[in-house]
C-alpha cells in the first residue's frame, strides 16, 4: 500500500509537500520520493527501508523549488518516474498494485519500447503506467487508458505543465481527496496530511474520476464511477490513520464504533479493565469501554522513539525482536486483574500470541479476553495491499487443523452462526492461550463504517468480490477495447467546468 500527496501553491510549495507526503509514513515501507515542477523539474528518491521520510528528505527541501509538485511513500517501487514525452515532461507517482504488469510491457516492448527502472517485481509499475499513458490521444485519454487496461488498482498523480492530473481508481479501492487552503490546493490520500497544513476537504473523488489542479483551481476533466465503488476495508479497520477520513467517514469514529459492537455482543462480561493492543487496538478498545463501562486502562504501552514504523528490519528474526521490543507491559496495571484486549485484526496470530497474551500473563493477568475487531481473515488481498499469504492465516491454520487437510470451500466457517465457525474460534483461542475469544461480524462490521455494503471490499473476510473488480476474473479485453472507444464520444461531452 503506497500514499500519494499533491499540491499547487500560489508560493513555493516544496515545504508543503515534504510535510504532506511525510503523513503517508504508515502506509508505505520501501521508497519515499517527491518531485517539483518550478523552471525545470527536480525530484528526489530515497530508500525507506531502515530510515524515516523526514530524515531521508529534510536537507533536499532546500534545493527543490516550484509551486507545484507530487510526493509518494511507496510500499514497492521507486518513484515518481519522469518521462520525456510527446505531451511533454511529467513525472507519475502511483497507488495501487498492477497484477498483469508483465503481460502489459511485453506488449509495449513488442512495439519498441524499454523499460529502465529496476523493481522487486519484474517491472516497475509506475514506469508502466507512464508509458501506457503516452499511448493515449492526450493526457486524460491515456489515463483512461490505464484504467482500461490493467487488472488491480491504480490511483494516481501527474505532475506536468498544466498542473497535477490525479485520478482514483476505477474501483475506488484506495482513497483520493481533494483540498483547498489559502496557500492553494492539495490532493492526498490520507486526509490526516490536511489538518496542519491548513487544508480542507473540498472533494472526496469518486473512483474513476480525473481533476487537474493548477494554479486556477481544480478542474474536473473525467466524472467518477461512483456506482463500481469497492473501497478496501481495512482502511478504517487498521492500516489508515486515525485522523483520516474516507467518503466523509472518519478513521477513529469506525473504530470507536467497532469498540461499541464488540461490546454489545459481549452483554454483561465481567472485567476490570479494556484497553486495546497499540496502536489501532487503542481506538476499538476505547469504544469497548465506552459502551462497557469498564475502565479504559493500558496494560501494554508502545515504546516509539527509535522505533518509527517504518523502520523494516532485514530478516524475520530482527523484525520479532524489535515487535518484542517494542510493546511493554506494565506490572502495576495487569496484575491480577480481568482483561478484555482489543486487537485490529488477527491474521496470523504469532505476534499476539507470543509479544501481548504472554506477556500479559507473565504479569499476572487473572483472565484475558481477546475481542479483535473485524472477522477472522480468510483470504489474501487480492489486490495485494497486504502482504500475508492463504497459509498463515490463522483461521486457515485452525481449518486445516480441525480437518485434517485444506479446504477449497471454507463456507461453513465463514458462517458465524454455524457449529464449525465455533470450532475454528475455539482452536485460535486455544492456539492463542486466552480465556476468550469473540470476533466481531461482517454485519456488525460494515454497520460501524455506516457505508452500504455493496461500496466495501470484503475480500479478505468473504472470499467475494464483484466479476468486474476482480483480478482473478478472466480479464476481457475485447470489452476494455470497447470502452477505450467510447472514451471518444465521452470526451466531447464532458464537463470541463471548474469545480472550486
Ligand atoms: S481484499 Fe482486503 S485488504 Fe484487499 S482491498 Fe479488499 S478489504 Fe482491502
Amino acid at each position: 500500500m503506497s500514499g500519494i500527496f499533491g499540491v499547487v501553491s500560489k508560493e513555493d510549495c516544496a515545504e508543503l509537500l515534504f510535510y504532506g507526503t511525510d503523513y503517508h509514513s504508515h502506509l508505505g515501507t520501501e521508497y519515499g520520493g517527491m518531485a517539483v515542477l518550478g523552471e525545470g523539474f527536480a525530484r528526489q528518491i530515497h530508500d525507506l527501508r531502515q530510515s524515516q521520510f523526514k530524515s531521508k528528505f529534510f536537507q533536499d527541501v532546500g534545493h527543490m523549488s516550484g509551486n507545484k509538485g507530487i510526493g509518494v511513500v511507496s510500499a514497492l517501487d521507486e518513484q515518481p518516474i519522469y518521462l520525456n514525452s510527446r505531451f511533454g515532461p511529467f513525472c507519475l507517482a502511483t497507488s495501487g498494485i498492477v497484477e498483469n504488469a508483465e503481460a502489459l510491457a511485453a506488449e509495449l516492448m513488442k512495439k519498441g519500447m524499454s523499460f529502465s527502472e529496476v523493481s522487486p517485481r519484474s517491472v516497475n509499475a509506475t514506469e508502466l503506467i507512464a508509458k501506457l499513458i503516452t499511448q493515449g490521444t492526450d493526457l486524460v485519454d491515456g489515463i483512461e487508458r490505464v484504467f482500461d487496461l490493467i487488472e488491480g488498482s491504480c490511483s494516481l498523480l501527474l505532475l506536468h505543465r498544466a498542473g497535477i492530473y490525479a485520478a482514483r481508481d476505477r474501483f475506488g479501492y484506495m482513497p483520493l481527496i481533494a483540498g483547498k487552503g489559502p496557500r492553494g490546493w492539495a490532493i492526498t490520500t490520507e486526509t490526516c496530511a490536511f489538518a496542519n497544513l491548513g487544508f480542507e476537504v473540498v472533494k472526496y473523488m469518486e473512483p474513476g474520476e480525473i481533476v487537474l489542479l493548477n494554479e486556477d483551481g481544480i478542474m474536473q476533466r473525467r466524472p467518477g464511477r461512483g456506482r463500481t465503488q469497492q473501497i478496501c476495508t481495512f482502511l478504517w479497520i487498521y492500516t489508515g490513520f486515525p485522523a483520516s477520513s474516507y467518503e466523509g467517514i472518519n478513521t477513529e469514529i469506525v473504530r470507536e464504533r467497532c469498540g461499541r459492537y464488540l461490546a454489545k455482543q459481549d452483554g454483561d462480561i465481567r472485567a476490570d479493565l479494556v484497553s486495546g493492543i497499540p496502536d489501532s487496538g487503542l481506538s476499538h478498545g476505547l469504544g469497548y469501554a465506552m459502551e462497557s463501562g469498564i475502565p479504559f486502562r493500558r496494560p501494554l504501552v508502545k515504546y516509539t522513539p527509535g522505533y518509527g514504523r517504518s523502520y523494516t528490519p532485514p530478516s524475520q528474526q530482527t523484525r520479532d525482536l524489535i515487535a518484542r521490543m517494542k510493546l511493554i507491559p506494565i506490572k502495576e496495571v495487569i496484575d491480577g486483574n480481568r482483561i478484555v484486549i482489543c486487537e485490529d485484526s488477527i491474521v496470523r496470530g504469532t505476534q499476539l500470541k507470543n509479544f501481548a497474551v504472554a506477556k500479559l500473563w507473565g504479569c499476572g493477568a487473572k483472565e484475558i479476553h481477546v475481542r479483535p475487531a473485524c472477522p477472522p481473515l480468510m483470504f489474501p488481498c487480492v489486490f495485494n495491499l497486504s502482504t500475508r499469504s492463504i497459509s498463515e492465516l490463522a483461521a486457515r491454520r485452525a481449518i486445516r487443523s480441525l480437518e485434517g487437510h485444506d479446504l477449497a470451500d471454507v463456507s461453513e466457517y465463514i458462517d458465524h452462526t454455524s457449529p464449525k465457525y465455533g470450532q475454528m474460534v475455539d482452536w485460535i483461542a486455544k492456539d492463542l492461550g486466552v480465556t476468550t475469544l469473540r470476533y466481531q461480524t461482517v454485519d456488525d462490521m460494515v454497520s460501524a463504517i455506516g457505508l452500504p455494503r455493496q461500496k466495501l471490499c470484503l475480500y479478505c473476510w468473504t472470499g467475494q468480490c464483484p466479476k468486474a473488480a476482480c483480478p482473478h476474473a478472466a480479464f476481457d479485453i475485447v470489452e476494455a477495447m470497447k470502452s477505450s472507444g467510447k472514451r471518444k464520444a465521452m470526451k466531447d461531452q464532458v464537463d470541463q467546468q471548474q469545480l472550486w
